[in-house]
């Protein structure tokens, strides 16, 4: 395994705006088959998890064997993407700190120059994994925090224990002043639903962590687990009008992958209703554009979701048209000159089979 130079975060910045327009540049023109790799991988490294929080699926029932992804599946997926996938997000369903050897997945894909990941419910961490979190290089750390208030975090957060869960999280900025590092970017992340103020929430998670605030407070609007859950928040005065609903960018955009090797439809498809291939054998870039991946994105690029048992119901679709024009524009030629500068570099995908 070779290690690779890190970027300066500027370069970093630049490439992964280019990237990002380019794949909406590409699920805007329904680019069936992908000459750029995913810009970010999913993996679930368990599907098991320490808490039972009422409105997800790990609780409510996953309809799939639950595991723990083995290290050597684990490897293989860093060999098949390491220097062509920018960022790997070690987390899906589950939690991840359950899984014993989680920050050398981060060690090892770190090495490798992949910018690594994880969103944490922040139980599992000890003195020790936290010297871990610094140590292994991870770049970003999401606590799934779900407060502001103890009775709010007892209520979605069934098993958990608030006190704790604070006093971690504490704990965790206080080594990243203490050690002075720059890495990883922290963040709180609350997901709110109908009828909270996502204003007050921030306000009191401000209080809470005035001494030790981590990078980003993000509060979330509650969504749909691809259609599962129906009281979500995000884009309900769209749902029904035909001229708000849009193009999905997943497909273009990330890989997601279970702890058995099936890339399931996109990260929000817990349930794993859509396969797209299994990568315990096959390349993980071949799956990328295999005949039912290249299905997927017709369809939502024809905007056919009722078609597809996954995205029938999601809220996702229904987030309305807003790009102007001029950003479409935009967004195409970032996409063809993305595409030439690689194929300049010998860095595109080789022409897969094209599903018929
Ligand atoms: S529309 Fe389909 S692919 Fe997009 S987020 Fe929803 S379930 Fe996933």
């Amino acid at each position: 395994m070779s290690a690779r130079k890190p970027r300066s975060k500027l370069v970093g910045a630049v490439r992964r705006a280019v990237w990002s327009a380019s794949i909406s540049g590409a699920a805007e023109r329904g680019v069936e088959v992908m000459t750029l790799p995913p810009r970010e991988v999913f993996l679930e490294v368990t599907a098991h998890c320490n808490i039972k929080c009422p409105m997800c699926p790990v609780t409510t029932g996953l309809e799939r064997a639950r595991g723990t992804m083995r290290w050597e599946l684990f490897e293989k997926i860093l060999d098949d993407v390491a220097g062509k996938v920018p960022q790997m997000s070690l987390f899906l369903a589950g939690e991840p700190l359950l899984h014993k050897r989680i920050f050398d997945m981060v060690a090892a894909a770190s090495a490798r120059g992949v910018y690594t990941r994880i969103h944490t419910n922040v139980l599992l961490l000890t003195e020790e994994k936290i010297g871990k979190v610094f140590d292994s290089g991870l770049d970003e750390l999401s606590f799934s925090f779900d407060g502001p208030t103890k009775e709010r975090y007892d209520r979605v957060r069934v098993g958990g224990d608030y006190d704790k869960c604070v006093r971690l999280i504490k704990r965790v900025m206080e080594v990243k002043r203490e050690r002075r590092a720059g890495k990883p970017l922290t963040k709180i992340q609350i997901v709110y639903f109908a009828g909270e103020d996502p204003a007050e929430q921030e306000r009191q998670m401000r209080e809470i962590f005035a001494d030790n605030l981590p990078d980003e407070l993000k509060m979330v609007p509650a969504h749909s687990w691809a259609g599962e859950y129906q009281d979500f928040v995000r884009y309900r005065e769209n749902v029904g009008k035909e001229e708000k609903l849009s193009i999905c960018h997943m497909p273009w955009d990330r890989m997601s992958i279970t702890w058995d090797g099936n890339v399931v439809g996109c990260c929000n498809d817990f349930l794993a209703r859509y396969i797209n291939g299994n990568v315990k054998t096959a390349p993980v870039l071949e799956v990328w554009n295999s005949p039912a991946y290249q299905r997927l994105r017709r369809s939502v690029h024809r905007k056919e979701y009722g078609s597809l048992s996954l995205c029938a119901k999601c809220d996702v679709p229904w987030a309305g048209d807003s790009s102007a024009s001029l950003r479409r524009s935009a967004n195409a030629a970032a996409y063809t000159g993305f595409v030439a500068w690689r194929t300049l570099r010998g860095t595109t995908l080789p022409e897969p089979r094209r599903d018929g």
